[in-house]
């Protein structure tokens, strides 16, 4: 067996294991990108593309990584990898300090990709989170979003901090029901070929994306 095909196989292999990569449910994180694909996912539509995995499973090793080494580190302030549902909605919030009412979120990312940190569906998704968690009684006070680059080092950490406003996870609730309320798939909103084909997986007969 070519080294690569064993190295790929197993770590896709072990991914698609995980609960998460498993879920059919709407996750916080799909709020605000591709209404159709949000669209084709809550009408089950086949997955026909197979997409590119190692970002993401590189991602998720780095999360499982900064959960261990905080729990070693023993700040004894923290909530890590927090399930949060509420009224269909999904998530995991990477780390909660009750103390301060603060919601962390790591993004694994790329260099080139910081200039744009964060994006609104980014910040969507932690203010989903923080209004999520208040519904479990937490306090909240702040949102972080934290761009870790894979091609970076320290040096390339960037931290993104606002308060909490549950006007901004309305918007993003009021943008999911708009979805959920349609009775036909929206126009497509992603780049064929900078995302769609590596990235989508109903990039296919059903949909080819938008340009290029
Ligand atoms: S292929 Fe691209 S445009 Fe089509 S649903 Fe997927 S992300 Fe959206």
């Amino acid at each position: 067996m070519e080294i690569q095909d064993m190295l790929v196989k197993a770590l896709v292999g072990f991914d698609n294991k995980r609960e998460r990569s498993q879920q059919t449910e709407i996750g916080v994180s799909s709020v605000g990108g591709c209404r159709r694909q949000v669209y084709f996912q809550l009408h089950n539509e086949p997955k026909v593309n197979q997409t590119l995995r190692l970002p993401s499973i590189m991602g998720t090793a780095l999360h499982g990584h900064i959960e261990k080494a905080l729990t070693h580190y023993d700040f004894g302030r923290f909530d890590l990898e927090i399930e949060v549902e509420f009224e269909g909605l999904k998530g995991h919030v990477d780390c909660y300090i009750p103390s301060e009412g603060a919601v962390i979120d790591w993004k694994t990312t790329k260099k080139s990709s910081l200039a744009k940190f964060p994006d609104n569906q980014q910040r969507w998704q932690v203010q989903l989170y923080g209004y999520l968690l208040s519904k479990t009684d937490r306090k909240i006070e702040t949102v972080s979003l934290v761009a870790i680059a894979r091609d970076g080092d320290e040096r390339h950490i960037l931290v993104h901090t606002e308060k909490y406003d549950e006007e901004i996870a309305k918007e993003a609730l009021v943008w999911l029901k708009e979805v959920k309320e349609m009775t036909e798939a929206p126009p497509a909103e992603r780049s064929a070929y900078q995302f769609c084909k590596h990235y989508c997986v109903y990039y296919g007969d059903n949909c080819q994306g938008k340009g290029r």
